[in-house]
């Protein structure tokens, strides 16, 4: 009288389970994604964590990555220059006052 779902729950009990050094929740093997290269044959995170890792350091497409380094170097190279134009300008600058309050 629906009281065989008892027994499922006891088969998924004896499922192997492993914790996850991330989120370090144990899950069911089943949760973890398969992964040739390691020696368990399972990935070491989790379905989730694996996901999420991926997510975040994903690479973006080569020729978009370079073109962005471009430009952010670009960038920083404007920048550079004008900081150092503008610091060799106060340089002079100090030392023109220095030498003048030194020359009197
Ligand atoms: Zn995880």
């Amino acid at each position: 009288m629906g009281e065989t779902g008892q027994q499922s729950d006891r088969v998924e009990a004896m499922e192997q389970t492993k914790t996850c050094p991330r989120c370090k929740v144990t899950k069911s093997l089943a949760l973890y994604a398969k992964n040739k290269t390691s020696r368990s044959g399972l990935s070491s995170h989790c379905r989730e964590c694996t996901r999420k890792g991926w997510s975040r350091s994903r690479v973006r497409s080569r020729s978009a990555d370079s073109r962005a380094a471009q430009a952010e170097a670009k960038r920083r190279d404007a920048v550079l220059e004008q900081d150092e134009r503008a610091t060799a300008a106060a340089c002079k600058r100090l030392a023109a006052t220095t030498a003048e309050a030194l020359g009197r």
